[in-house]
């Protein structure tokens, strides 16, 4: 399984993650062509220092993994598809795009707040005896890093599928909290069947045209979809955003006046959708929402055998005492976050080092 670094802004803590990840058995895969992009004179987050001094740390042999290309690099790593490789040296999204061609890749951003990577950065140079940049100088470094027309970063670490946020005080509490994450879980590369059809849903919902919630579902019969479904007003009604329903417009308060909604719900028009026959044993309703009362009795009904939601609604108690008495499996479905995750110190508070 390969990963890939990105640092965000200058100090964001890439190395220490790689570094950490080679502690675990990764091995450190390096590409030539970055150096094509260094900045002369500016603070280099890929500062070749650093690689050496992560080489160092490694085994001897790390060093011989050096590519003139993403291919060579790709090739040599598909070959060996059983070890675990990092590198962070994608420096440009033509490298970046033969990566994320392949199953096996993830790419991983870190950053931190400003204020702190200074200060990790003024640190470094002490330790090397180098005058440190004064702040306003260091955000105008970090300024080109990120978002250069030509060289900036930000555009490429916005494709990560996993975004750690670094404001860890020391290595010992980022690597604490990085084996509390599991980075390796192969789950980050590859949807299971549940998130999959559940993203299937979340996409459904977007097409809804409700104006009270959005709501997706789909229908699965032996892992194949039957039939999916989004909420709003029927085929050749005007849509429920474009004034179609009257009660979903007047903005009362959920379930008030439901009687005369003219919306379909999305597991309904999954149930029209597939119809009965086949709708058989075994079928399984993802939504993105807990049924409601009115299409839970339908969902009894037409004989689906398990419900999987991922948000609360207002009457889930409701919903699954009559799932349960009709013999319907109810389960949520928690998927994993996506979006910023923290690495920070346990037993601080969360807002303690956020962003400036
Ligand atoms: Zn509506
Ligand atoms: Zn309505
Ligand atoms: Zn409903």
């Amino acid at each position: 399984m390969r990963r890939g670094f990105w640092g965000k802004g200058i100090c964001a803590g890439k190395h220490a993650i790689a570094e950490y990840l080679i502690q675990q058995g990764f091995q450190l895969l390096e590409l030539t062509s970055k150096s094509h992009h260094r900045i002369t004179d500016e603070p280099d987050d890929d500062l070749r220092l650093q690689a050496s001094d992560i080489r160092k740390k490694g085994d001897a042999q790390v060093s011989e993994l050096v590519f003139e290309n993403a291919d060579s690099l790709l090739d040599f790593a598909t070959k060996r598809w059983q070890d675990r490789w990092v590198t962070t040296d994608i420096a440009d999204g033509l490298t970046l795009d033969r990566f994320l061609l392949r199953p096996f890749f993830l790419l991983v951003s870190v950053d931190a707040p400003v204020s702190l990577r200074w200060k990790r950065f003024t640190d470094r140079c002490w330790r090397r005896q180098l005058d440190p940049p004064d702040l306003e100088k260091f955000v105008l470094w970090n300024d080109r890093h990120l978002y250069d027309r030509d060289i900036g970063r930000v555009y490429l670490t916005d494709r990560a599928q996993v975004r750690l946020f670094n404001s860890s005080s020391s290595l010992e509490e980022l690597h604490q909290a990085l084996g509390i994450l599991d980075l390796a879980d192969e789950q980050r590369l590859r949807p299971n069947w549940d998130q999959y059809f559940m993203q299937l849903a979340s996409l459904a919902a977007q097409r809804s045209n409700c104006m009270k919630r959005r709501v997706g579902c789909v229908l699965v019969r032996e892992r194949r979809v039957i039939s999916t479904g989004y909420n709003g007003t029927p085929r050749h009604l005007q849509n429920c955003n474009e004034g179609g329903c009257p009660r979903c417009n007047r903005g009362d308060g959920g379930g008030i006046g439901l009687s005369t909604c003219l919306c379909i719900h999305a597991e309904e028009n999954a149930l029209l959708e597939a119809g009965r026959e086949r709708i058989r044993e075994g079928a399984i309703l993802y939504c993105d929402t807990c049924p409601c009362l009115t299409c839970t009795v339908k969902i009894a009904q037409v004989g689906i055998s398990e419900v999987v939601y991922s948000q609360g609604y207002n009457m889930d108690k409701d919903s699954a005492a009559i799932l349960e008495a009709a013999g319907v499996r109810l389960r949520q479905f928690h998927p994993p976050s996506n979006g910023l995750i923290y690495l920070q110190g346990f037993g601080e508070p969360a807002k303690g080092s956020g962003p400036v």
